[in-house]
């Protein structure tokens, strides 16, 4: 039996819509498959988040769950084992709209490892800072991994989870979505280059520049979000 949802917030049903063609483009493009991953969006003074345990190809808007930040479900699905985290970061990050959860390849491995990437391509920019952090284990779904995690986002809009996956932020679901590419593109270029040796890791100052620089870059529509504008140009 369908769902139904009584008085959705206004942008609501838009807002489920992008939620499930934003986890079947994670999935179609390799940073998530199967069940893996999950995704939160803010909603005026709640939030959505995908159903636990629920592949992308089945999902539906009405399958979205609202939950307010006391960690109460407002419909009848089962949310994501993930929603400490998601409502964690909702709540104490208001430049944050939305959250990404993968386990991309390249990013899972590197957190595996729980290896910080460096500053070794000036594009680590787009996650916010001169690099991007990897918290050490702890259990999918606990509480003391939500706190790690937003430990290692403190000024950032990503980070790895060790032995697990990746976090990306956005303003929105389209940048989180582009940070989330992003961060996989950089994890495989790490990884890729230290195939061959230690990349040159640039300076402080170095990343600073560039810092400042992703502040005036891109369309004047995107100037909000220039990391992630960045990111989507660069193809
Ligand atoms: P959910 O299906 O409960 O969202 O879990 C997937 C996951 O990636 C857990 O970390
Ligand atoms: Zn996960």
């Amino acid at each position: 039996m369908a769902l139904v949802h009584a008085n959705p917030k206004p942008g609501e049903p838009a807002l489920r819509q992008a939620m499930v063609a934003a986890a079947r483009q994670l999935s179609a493009q390799g940073l998530n498959r199967g069940a893996t991953g999950n995704i939160g969006v803010r909603c005026g003074a709640s939030f959505l988040i995908t159903p636990s345990g629920v592949p992308a190809e089945e999902l539906t808007p009405e399958a979205m769950v609202a939950m307010d930040f006391s960690g109460a479900t407002l419909d009848p699905g089962k949310p994501s084992s993930e929603w400490r985290f998601h409502r964690d970061i909702l709540a104490t990050r208001p430049d944050i709209g939305a959250v990404v959860h993968t386990h991309a390849r390249f990013a899972t491995a590197l957190a595996c490892l729980q290896r910080e990437v460096p500053a070794f391509h000036y594009m680590i920019a787009v996650a916010g800072g001169d690099t991007i952090r990897c918290t050490p284990y702890a259990i999918f779904g606990s509480q003391e991994l939500s706190s790690l995690a937003l430990q290692a986002l403190e000024d950032r809009k990503a980070c790895l989870l060790g032995n697990h996956g990746m976090i990306a932020l956005g303003v929105d679901l389209q940048d989180a979505l582009a940070v989330a590419v992003e961060v996989e593109s950089l994890c495989e270029q790490y990884w890729t280059a230290l195939q061959l040796g230690q990349p040159n890791i640039l300076s402080a100052s170095q990343m600073q520049e560039v810092l400042e620089k992703f502040k005036g870059y891109g369309r004047a529509q995107d100037l909000q979000s220039a990391p992630a504008a960045l990111a989507s140009h660069q193809g």
